[in-house]
């Protein structure tokens, strides 16, 4: 591992840095595969209301689905600003939506979008929300220094409802698309994760690709599901009730009895020929629809678009 990759995943080595507050380095759980560059993390909220049947956050985050805001939030970023190099790229947020539904009343990302770009941060959103687009004063201002990932796993209704019961449908996150690409905002596509026999066919990700790209994005980031127990349990259950349950104990064997399955920093990848076929079929629809195209922690960066950041950040400037 070179210099470059060892600070970038060891937070430790930025001691001038441990006065942050709010702002924290980006640490994708130590992931080696993780292909992110060098950027900071700010989460208005720990916990996320969408409540969706994958997330791996919830693992890690006690009554994960109860959002709750920090309530001193501005104050440190107001502090944490003066320690960050402008132009510095900050995530916002990488263990929740930033507009989990308390927002719409709180406005605490409102307010932290606005303190990030006004002190000449870089910015990227991931959310599955449309509420994004009340901020849209905001983004079109410091459009050049922003970034917003939409994502997207089904176009299916009924399947987003078992898949992500407190998210927005597929149909509104395709207007925030249309609504911010119209406005100058550079969006990508988070196809992720995909997930076996629950929205993995070529229809669905063909379907989303197109409907994506014609609404605006200008990139597809993709992944397959990686399960950590307490997560793959909610997925299992999904499985057994759309699919049934000879699908639901496939899903078991594809991810816990496959000898070529494996795991990776405590989670469970499936084997690497399934993973393979699923990101190249991405890569080749996003690419017929003239987006670029990157995975997400995957270990196939050479099948990346040359010179694009998995994360969206390759739209953002600083200046
Ligand atoms: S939106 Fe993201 S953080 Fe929120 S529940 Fe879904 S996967 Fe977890």
């Amino acid at each position: 591992m070179g210099l470059y990759m060892a600070s970038r995943l060891e937070p430790s080595l930025f001691p001038k840095h441990s006065k942050l507050r709010a702002i924290k380095p980006f640490d994708p759980w130590r992931s080696p595969l993780c292909t992110c560059p060098m950027k900071w993390v700010v989460h208005p909220y720990t916990g996320c209301a969408h409540a969706c049947v994958y997330c791996y956050a919830s693992n890690y985050i006690p009554k994960h689905s109860t959002p709750r805001p920090k309530k001193a939030i501005t104050y440190d970023i107001v502090r944490d600003l003066k320690l960050l190099p402008g132009g510095a790229l900050v995530e916002l947020s990488s263990s929740s939506d930033p507009y989990t539904p308390p927002e719409a009343n709180l406005q605490f990302t409102r307010k932290v979008l606005q303190l990030l770009l006004e002190g000449g941060m870089r910015v990227l959103i991931t959310t599955k929300r449309d509420l994004v687009l009340r901020d849209l004063d905001i983004l079109e201002r410091f459009r050049s220094r922003v970034a917003v990932a939409i994502t997207i796993t089904t176009l299916s209704n009924s399947l987003a409802k078992v898949l992500e019961p407190g998210a927005p449908l597929p149909s509104e996150r395709l207007k925030a698309i249309e609504v911010l690409s119209r406005h100058g905002i550079a969006v990508t596509l988070r196809l992720d994760p995909i997930i076996p026999m629950l929205n993995d066919e070529y229809d669905n990700i063909q379907n989303i690709i197109r409907a994506a790209a014609k609404a605006g994005v200008v990139q597809v980031t993709t992944s397959t599901y990686k399960a950590k127990p307490k997560d793959f349990k909610r997925v299992y259950e999904a499985a057994r009730m759309l699919q049934g349950s000879s699908v639901a104990e496939e899903l078991r064997y594809l991810y816990y009895s496959d000898s070529k399955a494996m795991t990776l920093q405590g989670y469970r990848y499936l084997r690497e020929e399934l993973r393979l076929n699923c990101i190249k079929f991405v890569k080749e629809v996003a690419e017929r629809e003239g987006l670029a195209f990157a995975s997400c922690r995957e270990g196939f960066a050479h099948l990346h678009t040359p010179g694009i950041a998995c994360d969206g950040s390759s739209y953002t400037y600083a200046y």
